[in-house]
């Protein structure tokens, strides 16, 4: 099926789908986007993927393009001609487009651009053996809280993890601790059995996962403590995962090479992928 996309108004194959040289995301990165989970047809957390970008075109002063109305209609009608019920919705906002000049542009119409794609996550081999992840300097601009485009940062930390055969890089502060993933949060249990995942400050991008799966603990049993933990207690964790919309949780068993635990996936991090995918679930059944 050939895939279609939307822009700023119109449904086009994705070849003849353009946006105006001058549109203001490629210029300055001046645009905000979201990722949201497709699974039974439904969006998965659609409301707290709405709120972030509310949020995020907030921070940035900038008008959102239709109402949430439209743009829930227009998100399931992009999924429905590409016939994806399991996948994920790709979905950009920008200030829009205007002769290039760093001021906000007086005029300019925010501009909507959506995709989507079919995938229903990571291997069962990548979620039975986990992953390795390498450590990285955290070079970011100070707002990595906004979700913008703006990810060279993110691009090259994840170039750096393939060249070196890892899924990910978390990429680590001026203290030595670990902020997040290029793509995803990061969290240990420690050898006490401590749940640990950094606090959703200016310093990281609070997940819609990372949201979902905090709401879930409190049924688990698990302690849990936001705070910020360093690649050495990370390396002597008991167990590490990541979090992501396109990867939900998944095991991390190694870190720059060391084995984290027995350098197998722990119990907890098991537990908790099942608890998320039943959350998943229902929402996917719901629709
Ligand atoms: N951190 C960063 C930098 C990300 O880019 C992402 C997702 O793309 C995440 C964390 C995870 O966020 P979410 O769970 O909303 O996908």
């Amino acid at each position: 099926m050939s895939r279609i996309a939307y822009v700023n108004g119109r449904y086009l194959p994705l070849r003849r789908a353009s946006v105006h040289i001058e549109d203001r995301g490629y210029q300055f990165a001046d645009a905000v986007y979201e990722v949201i989970a497709v699974r039974g047809g439904a969006l998965i957390d659609e409301e707290p993927h709405l709120k972030r970008l509310h949020r995020s075109l907030g921070e940035l002063r900038m008008a959102a393009p239709m109402g949430d109305g439209a743009l829930k209609l227009v998100m399931r009608e992009v999924l429905r001609r590409n016939g994806i019920a399991t996948g994920s919705l790709y979905l950009q906002v920008s200030r829009g487009s205007a002769p290039r000049d760093f001021p906000f542009p007086a005029r300019a119409k925010p501009g909507l651009v959506m995709t989507a794609r079919r995938g229903s996550g990571p291997s069962a081999k990548l979620i039975e053996e986990g992953v390795g992840v390498i450590t990285i300097p955290d070079i970011r601009w100070g707002r990595p809280d906004i979700k913008s485009v703006a990810l060279l940062p993110n691009a090259l930390g994840k170039q750096q993890a393939k060249e070196a055969g890892a899924f990910e890089a978390w990429q680590v502060d001026r203290d030595g601790n670990v902020t997040e993933g290029t793509s995803s949060n990061a969290w240990i249990v420690t050898a006490s059995g401590e749940l640990v995942t950094r606090q959703a400050d200016r310093s990281i991008l609070n997940g819609v996962t990372r949201i979902g799966l905090l709401g879930l603990l409190a049924r688990e049993g698990l302690k849990l403590v936001e705070r910020p933990f360093s690649v050495a207690e990370a390396k002597a964790a008991r167990e590490a995962f990541l979090t992501s919309t396109t990867n939900f949780v998944l095991p991390v068993v190694s870190i720059d090479g060391t084995p984290v635990g027995n350098g197998y996936p722990g119990s907890v991090v098991r537990r908790l992928r099942q608890v998320y995918e039943a959350f998943v679930a229902e929402q996917g059944e719901a629709e």
